[in-house]
């Protein structure tokens, strides 16, 4: 059962705005002055018109940086009126609501930690119960689709119209390349079931590293999502928080300098065309499938090591007649062909009895043993 979104296009939320929307500043606000460095950078490139500020951080571990609270709104106002940025802030709680809608802050977004809990989203939606503000909403942490079409509805419930999405990837609990796996398939659901729901991507937080940002932002574009958040800290080795992912207001001009951005804001709404959609989800699903091989590999070097320790010899038939069998009925149970699953393990397999015996067969050199 889906509802329809009863959405505000973004050129209408405030004067001069328009597709791709463009957002950057720093993951959190530290001090006056890195808050006004920061925003005196990005002004000065002159395409972005919103700036992000994190000032309540939801931190997965205590005793880590929790944003300057309070005192930032009062840096904020400042940063507003000398630069003539709008201001974003984070909330996940009807204070914050409150203390955001009084400090005159113009747009809120909702964190992916919060999207994840309905009874957190229902109490901002109540808090912003007759407000007319922007308010954008993160995915949640989990790859849950329909919990992230909630958090949306439970706010347009509430009266909010100008809404819009942000795709900020999905936690793994393996390391990947990827601070954060993007799921491309899962923006593009969204997209289709709510065309008229701007979606951005905040690239910052699915790549993990600076380094990585301009890339995942290009694939954002090219599918034809409909603009950035991007994390920006006018020096971020000292940030206090994602120091890694943040990149300087420089680097920023330069990135988006060289972007492509594809299509004009008017066919956005009709997405990319359908063939286009099912590849890109195509296209996602094998990246997370060479993901996944690679953490497999990894593993099967590990038990190599472990096996070499132990003097155990590489291949155990048991083991082998054990894999082939559960992963042919479970591939059974999802209609896949026998034969299908039957060759690909074997592959696998092959490839993971190569790489143990090169392991197996490497003379150690005896310092590093
Ligand atoms: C952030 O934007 O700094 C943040 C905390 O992001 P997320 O909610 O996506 O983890
Ligand atoms: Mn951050």
């Amino acid at each position: 059962m889906i509802e329809k979104l009863n959405i505000i296009p973004i050129e209408e939320w405030f004067e001069g705005l328009s597709q791709p929307l463009l957002i950057a500043g720093p993951c959190s606000a530290e001090s006056e002055e890195q808050v006004m460095a920061t925003a005196r950078g990005i002004a000065k490139i002159g395409k972005v018109k919103i700036l992000r500020v994190g000032i309540w951080k939801p931190r997965s571990r205590p005793g880590t940086f929790e944003g300057a609270g309070d005192e930032a709104l009062k840096w904020l106002r400042k940063v507003k009126e000398e630069t003539g940025l709008l201001i974003a802030v984070e909330v996940a709680t009807p204070l914050h609501v409150e203390k955001a809608v009084a400090a005159g802050i113009d747009i809120l977004w909702v964190g992916a930690r919060t999207t994840a809990n309905p009874f957190s989203v229902e109490q901002i939606a109540q808090a912003l119960n007759g407000v007319d503000i922007p308010v954008m909403v993160k995915n949640p942490v989990n790859p849950d689709l329909e919990l992230w079409i909630g958090s949306l509805e439970r706010l347009n419930r509430a009266g909010i119209k100008k809404l819009a999405a942000i795709h900020r990837g999905f936690y793994p609990y393996e390391k990947t390349r990827l601070r954060n796996i993007p799921k491309w398939e899962i923006a593009i659901d969204l997209k289709s079931k709510f065309p008229n729901l701007p979606i951005l991507c905040d690239p910052s937080h699915i790549a993990g590293q600076a380094f990585l940002v301009p890339e995942i932002a290009q694939k954002a574009l090219n599918l034809s999502l409909d603009g950035l958040m991007i994390e920006v800290h006018c020096n971020p080795s000292v940030a206090l928080s994602d120091a890694k992912q943040q990149i300087t207001p420089a680097q920023l001009e330069t990135m988006l300098n060289e972007l492509v951005f594809r299509s004009p804001s008017s066919v956005n709404n009709e997405f990319v065309d359908k063939l286009e959609q099912f590849r890109n989800k195509i296209d996602s699903i094998d990246q997370q499938m060479i993901d996944l091989l690679a953490q497999r590999m990894r593993i099967v070097e590990e038990i190599g090591e472990y096996k070499k320790k132990n003097n155990v010899s590489v291949f155990q038939i048991y083991r082998w007649e054990n894999i082939l069998k559960s992963r042919v009925d479970y591939g059974l149970r999802l209609d896949l062909n026998a034969d299908y699953i039957k060759n690909l393990l074997q592959l696998v397999h092959n490839e993971s009895i190569r790489k143990q015996a090169d392991i197996l067969n490497r003379k150690d050199n005896p310092s590093t043993k």
